[in-house]
């Protein structure tokens, strides 16, 4: 019975049950009703993959293993329990990282193992470990450092960039092919070379990483998300270990999924984000001073309420500024009232409102507002003349008419949410800036536009009073 236990057979059959595992709970993370269970089914599969691999003959020592996961597990309940739903980007930023150090250090450790003899496949998977690895740590450790704000999160752009890049990238690869090839042409031992191919794959992740603006991370943190998946699967091919092929395979190609989805929506190729500078200097036509030129109507919140008080169909569009202002409880709060009061509520989310992928449906969540009432641009959109009130909370880029009427735009062509077609649209802002893409939004300008200036709580807040009076 032991015996089996150990054996060959069972560990790949549990691998193979840790992968189903895996494969059901990453389907069930993409709808908010079953995200909760497809998170511990995840867990769960990991810990079966984690037992069986603690069970086979081949551990060397428990002590060390014991120690690591002790100390891995404190870090990852106390981030889990402590850390800020706005601050969750940082932490997926280093968790990459330490992903992406952990495969290094696998594959570093197998490359110097004097008792092993390895293959050409698995010297290749060695090389690639080493530099993916290497890029997504120090590139990550920086993505955290620009989003955390203790480093500038301005765009760090130099003439000959590409040349600069170019040029690391070949050195790389030249220890790649001198690692595989083990010619010795170089003169160098093989842990020279292998130092000289961590230094090269540290100085790529920051090379890589340093041109893109703050506000861009949430793109390059699901990229470097989908790096850390490849450099576990090649650390994966590198041990010889199935299950970690497999879900480096998965966080690989969901990570690359989740990049592809968000370039879309802000209709930018990943090529832009990675090497535009958005944010680093204003976009041809674009408004940095903050002062947009004609007629603005302000509206204060008891014209607001008198008009929100006769409407029978209301759209909230949630922004950043909602983030910012932590409005989404007094937003929910004023959506039930409405309700109440016999008009349909619905709330329209843009993929890439706010700041990180799916930062409006997790804040409207966590206020409990059902996710029934939560509807895409795809749906709103077509139907967006029979809405009577459409009301923004701290969004501007998402809702840009430009986005389909201005060619010149930095933004033309993005799919945006087409507010500016409601009867009235209510904008909750605190003064005439920009937003993120740093230009000017005619829809402040427009005949059905009204500004209602101020927090976007306070704004809303005020308005709740003004119902419950
Ligand atoms: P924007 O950044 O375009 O606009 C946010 C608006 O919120 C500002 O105009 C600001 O105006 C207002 N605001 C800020 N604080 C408050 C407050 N306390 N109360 C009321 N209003 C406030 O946000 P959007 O959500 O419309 O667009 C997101 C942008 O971010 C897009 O350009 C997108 O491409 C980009 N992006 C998104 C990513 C994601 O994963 N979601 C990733 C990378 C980029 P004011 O200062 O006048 O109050």
């Amino acid at each position: 019975m032991n015996i089996f236990f150990q054996s060959e057979l069972f560990v790949n059959l549990s691998y193979i049950l840790a992968s189903i595992l895996f494969i059901f709970g990453l389907k069930m993370l993409s709808s908010p009703e079953t995200a909760q269970r497809g998170n511990l089914i995840s867990a769960l599969g990991m810990l079966l993959a984690i037992i069986v691999t603690l069970m086979s003959n081949s551990i060397i020592s428990y002590q060390w293993l014991s120690i690591a996961l002790i100390a891995g597990a404190l870090v990852g309940a106390s981030a889990a329990s402590f850390v800020k739903m706005t601050t969750m980007p940082e932490l997926v930023a280093l968790f990459n990282g330490f992903g992406g150090i952990a495969s290094l250090l696998v594959g570093s450790a197998e490359f110097l193992n004097i008792t092993s003899s390895l293959s050409s496949i698995a010297l290749t998977a060695v090389f690639l470990t080493v530099l993916i690895g290497g890029v997504t740590f120090s590139g990550s450790l920086l993505a955290f450092g620009k989003l955390s704000e203790i480093i500038d999160g301005k765009p760090f752009q130099y003439i000959g960039q590409r040349v600069v890049l170019g040029t690391f990238v070949i050195f790389a690869f030249i220890m790649g092919i001198e690692i595989v090839a083990d010619s010795g042409l170089l003169g160098i031992s093989r842990f020279y070379l292998l130092i000289s191919l961590i230094f090269f794959a540290l100085v790529l992740g920051i090379l890589l990483t340093a041109p893109i603006g703050g506000a861009d991370m949430p793109v390059i943190i699901a990229l470097l998300n989908s790096y850390s998946g490849v450099a576990a699967a090649a650390a994966g091919f590198v041990i010889n270990n199935n299950v970690l092929i497999v879900a480096g395979s998965l966080v690989g190609a969901s990570g690359l999924i989740l990049t592809n989805i968000m370039c879309k929506a802000m209709n930018r190729s990943l090529m832009n984000v990675l090497f535009g500078g958005f944010g680093a200097v204003s976009s041809s036509g674009a408004n940095t001073s903050g002062e947009i030129q004609g007629e603005v109507k302000p509206i204060n919140t008891s014209d607001a309420y008198l008009i929100l008080e006769a409407a029978n169909s209301v759209l909230f569009v949630p922004g950043y500024g909602m983030a910012v202002s932590q409005a989404q409880h007094s937003v929910r709060e004023l959506g039930e009232l409405l309700e109440e009061n016999g008009c349909e509520v619905n709330y329209g989310i843009h993929p890439v409102a706010g700041r990180m992928p799916g930062h409006m449906n997790v804040l409207l969540a966590e206020a409990n507002v059902s996710y029934d009432l939560l509807v895409e641009p795809d749906d709103v959109n077509p139907i967006m003349d029979t809405v009577d009130v459409c009301v923004v909370i701290g969004a501007n880029d998402v809702v840009n008419p430009d986005a389909r009427e201005n060619e010149g735009s930095p933004i033309y062509g993005m799919p945006v949410i087409e507010v500016d077609r409601a009867k009235t649209v209510f904008i909750l802002k605190r003064s005439m800036a920009s937003g993120f893409a740093g230009i000017d939004n005619p829809l402040f300008l427009k005949e059905n536009s009204r500004m209602l200036f101020g927090d976007a709580k306070e704004s809303i807040s005020t308005l709740v009073s003004e119902f419950k009076s």
